[in-house]
């Protein structure tokens, strides 16, 4: 991160070029919900793909894929111990109301929000997960809840997996998809939402395996920061405390991203030990141990999690791209974004009007060649272009000039550098497929 870089900035950028909205925003908006748009969409996208690419080519190691439902059961809730436990510490204040998390506030000092001293309520637990009813059934039966993280779909589901896939312990499961929290305040943009995309990773393995797993994932997980570009200054490993540890956990890491307003959790790496797999076994009645031939008996197997919020890693990404420069006397905003991760991966320009139809039928045709999300702009001088496209990251400028026709090039303008070269036509497909290569392959 450039470091004046301010939480403001991003998300004045966020709003600025349609990354992300405040959800419902024409009705007085949601708090702690919102929608990405089209240029936030595509990050998203290729962030994601990138988290799922750095799984499925990580040597050695087998990881499947699942989707799970968003609903969930509330025995299922009460067996993984979210029923009992996840909850976070409130309090608030009698004369303005505002409600706070417990911990981020020192009872000897005034509120935040009004400025009035003492007027606090006792601590209270609240309850995060958000309840609904199914159906018209009465009662418990009716209950259900939607999942606070993915990771309990993937251990109801494990007897299926293992029975219906030819896998071998030690093996993961990956999983990217909703999870919804009831936060008491949502607050710093993208950092702590109430709906949001969760990557998760569980790895099953044997005990005896297990702590070397749990060092190897939070290893490959720092490797996939660095690989993504994002400035190892700014990320660091934070061992919890035994204090701070979750009921279910052994051992747990933070990867912590230095945000603007600090350094947060950015990923979590837990050593979940056996508790999941016997948990529902217990509760469902449903074996969920494997059969290890070598020593004739059944066993639980242990779980290793590294879990990581999308809009969590999306913000640490901009804070980490985002750059302002003097150029030639004129301000220029930049995100040094990996290539791969580019909303926009090249803007096809034409030089003057002469070059729009020769521009845009180059743009179609590279499009229709490699399925890649590129821009084709003709409005404005070409120095407003570019500008336009360094601020949401576009890697590469193409642009077609009154040489193109005759010698078969474009020049070709690189965000970092601003350096200029010329590409022939014919080899340009290969050229842009080559410059954004999935930020994991590079490396090796
Ligand atoms: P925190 O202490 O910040 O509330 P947590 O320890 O409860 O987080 P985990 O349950 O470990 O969070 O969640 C795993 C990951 O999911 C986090 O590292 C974070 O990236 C993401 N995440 C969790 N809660 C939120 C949220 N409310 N908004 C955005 N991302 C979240």
């Amino acid at each position: 991160m450039n470091q004046a870089t301010t939480l403001e900035q991003i998300t004045a950028l966020c709003k600025r070029r349609g990354f992300v909205y405040q959800s419902a925003e024409i009705y007085g908006g949601l708090n702690g919900v919102y929608d990405f748009g089209p240029l936030g969409y595509l990050l998203k996208e290729a962030i994601e793909r990138a988290w799922i690419h750095a799984l499925q080519v990580e040597p050695g190691k087998e990881v499947l894929f699942m989707d799970g439902a968003l609903l969930g059961t509330e025995r299922m809730w009460d067996a993984s111990g979210h029923l009992k436990n996840f909850h976070d510490p409130m309090i608030d204040c009698t004369a303005c109301k505002h409600r706070f998390r417990a911990d981020d506030i020192v009872r000897e000092k005034a509120c935040p929000h009004c400025g009035s001293y003492g007027t606090w309520t006792e601590v209270r637990e609240f309850h995060l997960m958000f309840k609904t009813a199914i159906g018209a059934a009465e009662g418990s039966q009716g209950v259900a809840y939607l999942r606070p993280e993915t990771a309990q779909t993937i251990f109801v589901n494990f007897k299926n997996i293992i029975s219906t896939n030819r896998v071998k312990i030690p093996f993961g499961v990956a999983q990217l998809g909703k999870a919804f929290r009831n936060e008491i305040t949502p607050k710093q943009f993208l950092f702590r939402v109430r709906e949001f995309e969760q990557m998760e990773l569980e790895w099953f393995c044997r005990e005896s395996e297990a702590e070397g797993f749990y060092h190897f994932w939070i290893a490959a997980r720092q490797r996939f920061f660095a690989a993504l570009k994002m400035n190892p200054d700014n990320i660091r490993v934070r061992p919890y405390e035994a204090h701070e540890l979750s009921h279910y956990s052994r051992a747990t890491s933070d990867i912590e991203y230095k945000f603007p307003f600090g350094w947060k959790e950015l990923e979590g790496i837990a050593y979940r030990g056996d508790f999941d797999l016997k948990q529902h076994s217990t509760y469902s009645g449903k074996e969920l141990s494997v059969f290890d031939d070598a020593t004739q008996q059944s066993y639980y197997p242990h779980v290793v999690e590294c879990s990581i919020g999308v809009g969590r890693l999306f913000l640490a990404i901009l804070c980490d791209a985002y750059r302002e420069e003097v150029v030639e006397g004129e301000q220029r905003i930049l995100l040094k974004l990996h290539p791969f991760l580019a909303p926009i991966k090249a803007a096809f320009l034409p030089l003057t009007k002469e070059q729009n139809s020769a521009t845009e039928a180059l743009y179609y045709q590279v499009r229709a060649a490699t399925g890649l999300s590129l821009q084709y702009d003709a409005s404005g001088s070409i120095g407003k272009r570019y500008r336009r496209q360094d601020e949401i990251g576009t890697p590469l400028c193409i642009t077609y000039d009154f040489e193109s026709a005759k010698d078969g090039c474009v020049t070709v303008r690189h965000r970092d550098t601003m350096e200029q070269e010329r590409v022939a036509i014919g080899g340009l497909v290969a050229y842009i497929q080559k410059f954004i290569m999935p930020p994991s392959l590079e490396n090796r």
